[in-house]
């Protein structure tokens, strides 16, 4: 059996929206080429084999699908069990009594690596809080962690855009 390592969040989206082809056709930029994950996950990239761009941007599809899911409504446990059942993590026991999973194969250690962080933030913040975002030419992937917990936006750049755009809009329709 082999550790199932533990992602942030913050590395699940940067892998989802780097080889995700939904937000890269959404930019506009699948020309641009894509990074090594070595680039996408610093310091996990060795961890998991298997890593060809194909596998990469299927599996970051996968993954893309429970952030939109959550944006329209959908049913996003269906998304993530969908994602984790062809790994089929197991759940063990350390020493300090922590939860640690385990694959069979080292090849499935990266889809279980971002169902189990998809799953363990679903449980302790809630669908809601995941999304993809609503700016002009972007659909990338986004986990919510303000207070409010109503953010719309991949980032304060792309919220930027939308209000310019929105004051544009309105300054021609009364013009
Ligand atoms: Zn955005």
């Amino acid at each position: 059996m082999v550790t199932v390592p533990r992602v942030e969040m913050a590395d699940v989206l940067e892998l989802v929206n780097t080889y995700g082809r939904v937000p890269r056709a959404t930019a506009q930029d699948q020309g641009e080429g894509y990074p090594a994950l070595s680039a996408v996950m610093a310091d996990n990239a060795e961890r998991f084999p298997g890593t060809e761009l194909e596998h990469l941007q299927a599996l970051a599809d996968e993954a893309y699908q429970v952030f939109a899911a959550a944006h329209e409504g959908g049913d996003v446990a269906d998304r993530v069990n969908a994602l984790l059942a062809p790994a089929s993590p197991t759940p063990t026991c350390t020493p300090e009594c922590g939860i640690e999973w385990e694959v069979a194969d080292a090849a499935d250690a990266l889809r279980a690596a971002l169902g189990v962080a998809l799953l363990d933030f679903l449980h302790t913040r809630g669908a809601e809080r995941l999304g993809t975002c609503k700016g002009i030419r972007c659909a990338d992937a986004f986990a919510d962690l303000s207070p409010s917990g109503r953010k719309l936006f991949c980032s304060s750049g792309c919220l930027n855009r939308h209000k310019v755009a929105e004051h544009r809009r309105r300054a021609k329709a009364s013009a």
